[in-house]
């Protein structure tokens, strides 16, 4: 057997359709950044798709938290957390995450990734005859959690409220269901109904679990994510975020009632079998959790640039999908023509965009996912419009209306 051939076939499908995924190889500079060197084409670049969105990866008290913890605990955990690898960072962190969210408990991940794919997964298998109920452009780790339960499934419309409770009035009311869903959607930007669906969930009895990953650090007063900038963080019955993306470092976690922190901690396989994450790590988020809950100078600054981009964006009739988020999803709608901006952006003019091609996007709505932050100045926000207004002349490519 050519087992080789048998992997080379499936990737040579994807060549085909023009949605192989290139890594680039970044160096980031701390201290430097959205700048970083780019080893594929040898130069430096700027970065407009990180989801380092507040440019925490850099901030000076999380990298003097991290330095003293490497240096005062050393480089790993030495354990699961249940054996010799609770660190008291751990505990520190969990705490000020509880407290960020107003929840009594919150449960540290290695990555938000597997905070969903353990708490759904570990919920929906161990409560007797749960139903999930997800929205359609739930993130892969929710999918894949929700699917490993194996608990009875349904798919809602996204966002909508309709067909949301027509699924509910379907299932008895003492069955038990969770209703899984994001706040803010990472790739058109959207923001879903949060309070109407926590209206619903009272209504016909169900668990609420919000995937806050893109807003956890990013909005409300104390970048407690959309559901404190609403007000709503009570009504939750659990809340998910990422220590990778705003808090610029790496991790994921939970933030809910004590007692179903435990039963996840108790339960959940991927949570216990798992060497904890470095205390140095720890003690990084801690800082940046702590400075974004005082500092809202990174997310007014991100704002500014999000609002000059689009102004830009506006002026030069590039299209983008408006949204009430921060994300600026600029529309190609093919995968080989994405892929072909995306190098030219690159090689010609020193601007790193990934594209996004399918399975992340339905086939037709390739983008161009730019995220400014507080670090791009005017000059790059002018920079890029700049080589996209050239480029969509070169390309002969419509223009919004
Ligand atoms: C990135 C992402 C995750 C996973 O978080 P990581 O910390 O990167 O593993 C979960 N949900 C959504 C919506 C995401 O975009």
């Amino acid at each position: 057997m050519d087992y080789d051939a048998l992997f080379q076939k499936a990737l040579d499908g994807l060549h085909a359709d023009g949605s192989y995924r290139y890594f680039a190889e970044l160096e980031r500079k701390a201290g430097q950044f959205p700048r970083a060197f780019h080893h594929g084409i040898g130069r430096e670049v700027t970065i407009w798709c990180s989801n380092d969105y507040l440019a925490m990866g850099q901030q000076p008290d999380v990298l003097a938290a991290m330095h003293k913890a490497l240096d005062e605990t050393g480089a790993g955990a030495g354990g699961t957390r249940n054996i010799s690898g609770t660190n008291h960072y751990h505990v520190a962190l969990e705490t000020e995450l509880a407290s960020l969210h107003g929840k009594e408990s919150a449960l540290l991940f290695n990555s938000g990734y597997l905070s969903n794919w353990v708490t759904l997964g570990t919920i929906a298998a161990r409560i007797k005859d749960c139903v999930v109920l997800s929205d359609a452009l739930n993130h892969a780790s929710m999918i894949e959690g929700i699917r490993h339960s194996r608990a009875e499934k349904r798919i809602f419309r996204h966002n909508d409220l309709e067909d949301l409770e027509r699924h509910l009035k379907e299932i008895p009311l003492d069955v038990p269901k969770i209703i899984a869903f994001e706040s803010v959607y990472s790739m058109d930007g959207d923001v879903a109904p949060i309070e109407a669906i926590c209206d619903l969930a009272d209504q016909y009895g169900a668990m609420t679990y919000l995937d806050e990953v893109h807003a956890v650090g990013m909005y409300g007063s104390q970048g407690g994510g959309m559901a404190q900038e609403l007000g709503l963080e009570h009504r939750l019955t659990v809340i998910e975020g990422t220590l990778g993306k705003a808090f610029g470092v790496v991790g994921g976690y939970i933030a809910a009632s004590a007692p179903l922190c435990d039963f996840v901690r108790s339960f959940g396989s991927g949570f216990i079998f798992s060497t904890s994450l470095p205390p140095m790590i720890a003690a990084g988020v801690l800082a940046s959790v702590k400075h974004l809950k005082k500092s809202s100078t990174e997310r007014d600054g991100q704002k500014k640039a999000v609002a000059l981009l689009r102004q830009k964006l506006g002026q030069a009739r590039i299209p983008y999908i408006m949204n009430p988020s921060h994300i600026v999803p600029v529309m190609v709608g093919d995968a080989k023509l994405c892929r072909a901006l995306s190098d030219d952006l690159l090689k010609r003019f020193g601007h790193y965009i990934q594209p996004i091609n399918y399975p992340t996007v339905p086939r037709g709505t390739e983008r161009l996912r730019l995220t400014p932050g507080p670090l791009h100045s005017e000059a790059d926000i002018e920079a890029v419009v700049q080589a996209l207004s050239t480029l969509w002349k070169d390309y002969k490519l419509e223009y919004a209306a």
